[in-house]
């Protein structure tokens, strides 16, 4: 459910007209709803209600600051993956003792960062990784807080780019060798043993997976507990979201029409299913979801620059392109797109929209059916706030994309586009060119 809607003819975000939105701060521009976001973690947090719970928000998935600081002030802490991640927590006004350090290479200067900030545990993926840990809290003189990632080796049924939790992948330890892991995690006197994780893909709408992996990895945890009094088991991300129709999916009737065998994964079934697992091993449960908590709380508003049509095909041309929103070229991915003034005498047409970009697969539908519209009109891309402007690059020295949040009436720009001075304040032509 999501607070994207039209009121008449004009799709809103909350109660702003997202055309308002464009007309102020121009375009391709993301739109992010805090209410939706607000929804999305009460819905996680109520319906695992009955276990001692920490939210970590994946912010890899949105890392804007005034996102941030919204998460932050509603009890969640973050699951980051950067030293340049653990700043923007500071940035934002929040706090790292909630938040846990994950990621396969973790260098000493982000460790070292990480345990100045009191982070409250590093997700550790390898031994050579504890003994570096190890190694910078020494140096400190304190104990580094660790988990060890599990690799439970279920299939996610997911996209092969986001799939994780499966034996020949890069992340965790298989589980076969997680009690040698942690044996030499006890013997490092620079490490204090503090939880353990795993995480096993991302955008998974079906329950079947999360409980598997957590049937297969609950009697190690609990020996975990028996052996080393650890206080945690986090149990990563990846809800999915709803990209197919992500319009119709904002309103509770939607879902109630989905047959149950159907109906994507829910916060409710979620928790109805793990709860009962979970409970039982009397330990604080981690969740680490990204893309559930800001998916479909944003969208990417573009405007069309040309309407082409040609022999058999015809192009919408926008102005948003695939260094503003690379989802669908990376991993094929579907965004619904729609119009933001929605018009019922006009004629429904069958396009390919693209962004302007010298390049095929700067594509992001192909035979799209979507309401004629002209140039200079708008669309919205939905479902765009995880993994959107924070996989936005400069490709063809476009600058970075603006960002708004909208709470209710109230919208404020949260990140202005970059400008080209911006873009190329680090470069220089060397002396020996002049
Ligand atoms: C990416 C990631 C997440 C978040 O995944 P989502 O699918 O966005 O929920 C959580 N934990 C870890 C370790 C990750 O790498």
């Amino acid at each position: 459910m999501h607070h994207f809607s039209y009121s008449g003819h004009d799709l809103h975000c909350e109660s702003v007209d997202l055309a308002a939105i464009a007309k102020l701060y121009g375009t391709p521009t993301y739109v992010y709803s805090a209410a939706t976001m607000a929804d999305n973690f009460h819905r996680l947090q109520r319906n695992l209600g009955g276990l001692d719970l920490q939210i970590c928000y994946a912010m890899k998935a949105n890392s804007n600051l005034a996102v941030l600081r919204h998460f932050a002030n509603l009890g969640a802490g973050f699951d980051l993956v950067s030293g340049g991640e653990l700043r923007r927590v500071l940035a934002a006004g929040a706090n790292v003792r909630t938040s846990v350090f994950a990621g396969v290479g973790k260098t000493e200067g982000e460790i070292k960062l990480a345990l100045e900030n009191d982070i409250y545990a590093f997700h550790v993926e390898s031994e050579p990784e504890l003994a570096r840990i190890n190694h910078v809290a020494g140096q400190l003189g304190v104990k580094a807080p660790i988990a060890i990632r599990i690799n439970p080796d279920v299939d996610a049924n997911t996209h092969a780019k986001i799939t994780t939790g499966k034996s020949g992948n890069k992340f965790g330890i298989p589980l076969k060798h997680a009690a040698a892991a942690y044996e030499a995690a006890a013997k490092l006197k620079n490490l204090r043993i503090r939880g353990v994780q795993m995480h096993i893909g991302s955008q998974i709408t079906e329950v079947g997976p999360f409980v598997e992996a957590v049937k297969k990895v609950a009697p190690f945890v609990a020996e975990l507990k028996a052996a080393y009094a650890i206080e945690y088991f986090s149990i990563g991300g990846g809800l999915g979201i709803v990209y197919q129709d992500a319009l119709a999916s904002g309103s509770a009737a939607w879902w109630d029409a989905q047959p149950a065998d159907r109906r994507p994964l829910t916060p409710e079934a979620y928790g109805a299913e793990l709860t009962p697992l979970l409970a039982p091993l009397g330990l604080k449960v981690l969740l680490e979801h990204g893309r559930f908590m800001v998916g479909n709380a944003g969208v990417l508003l573009a405007r069309v620059e040309h309407l082409k049509r040609g022999a058999g095909k015809n192009f919408l041309i926008v102005d948003a392109a695939m260094n503003d929103l690379v989802r669908p070229a990376m991993y094929e991915s579907f965004h619904e797109i729609v119009p933001v003034h929605r018009d019922s005498s006009r004629r429904a047409l069958v396009a390919d929209i693209v962004g302007p970009i010298c390049e095929s697969g700067d594509c992001f539908a192909k035979d799209r059916k979507i309401q004629e519209v002209g140039e200079g009109e708008l669309v919205a891309f939905l479902s765009a706030g995880a993994y959107g402007y924070v996989m936005a690059s400069r490709y063809n020295t476009r600058g970075m994309p603006a960002e708004v949040l909208v709470n209710g009436s109230a919208f404020e720009l949260v990140n202005a586009r970059e400008t080209f001075e911006q873009m190329t304040a680090g470069e220089k032509i060397p002396a020996f060119l002049q």
